[in-house]
C-alpha cells in the first residue's frame, strides 16, 4: 500500500517546502500525495509530482486534511508552518495538530523534523521494496 502524505506550507515557507520535496522527490512519487491548495499546486508545477489539491489553508484545507486523517486515510503530515506571522486560520491549524496527535498520525511542523521523517519513510519503503 502507498504511504499517504499530506503537505502543507505557510507561504514564507512554500520554498523550504519546494526544496525539501525535490531532495525526496523519487520517493515521493511513490506516495499518495494530498495537499492546500497553493503549497500543491508548487508541488505539481515544479516538480511534476501528483498531488491531490484541498481547499488552500486559510479557506478550510488544513480542515479537509484533518478530516481525511481522522478517517485514517493520512499516515503522516508535512506542516511547515510559520511561526512568525500570524495566520487567519490559526483555530484550523491547532485543530490538524490536535488532530494528529489525536490519532497518533506523524506531525512535521519544521524541516529538521520533516528531514528525519521523510528519510525514515524512504528507508521503510526501501526496505519493503527488496523484502
Ligand atoms: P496553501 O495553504 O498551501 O493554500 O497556501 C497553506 C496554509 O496557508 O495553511
Amino acid at each position: 500500500m502507498k504511504t499517504r502524505i499530506a503537505l502543507i506550507a505557510h507561504d514564507k515557507k512554500k520554498d523550504d517546502m519546494i526544496t525539501l520535496a525535490g531532495e525526496y522527490r523519487d520517493f515521493l512519487a511513490t506516495c499518495e500525495l494530498t495537499a492546500t491548495g497553493t503549497t500543491g499546486g508548487r508541488l505539481i508545477n515544479e516538480l511534476g509530482l501528483a498531488v491531490e489539491r484541498k481547499h488552500s489553508g486559510p479557506f478550510g484545507g488544513d480542515l479537509q486534511i484533518g478530516s481525511l486523517l481522522v478517517e485514517g486515510l493520512i499516515d503522516c503530515v508535512i506542516f511547515l508552518r510559520d511561526p512568525m506571522t500570524p495566520q487567519p486560520h490559526e483555530p484550523d491549524i491547532n485543530a490538524l495538530v490536535r488532530a494528529c496527535d489525536v490519532h497518533n498520525v506523524a506531525c512535521a511542523t519544521n524541516l529538521a523534523t520533516a528531514h528525519l521523517v521523510l528519510s525514515q519513510l524512504q528507508t521503510q519503503a526501501k526496505a519493503a521494496a527488496v523484502a
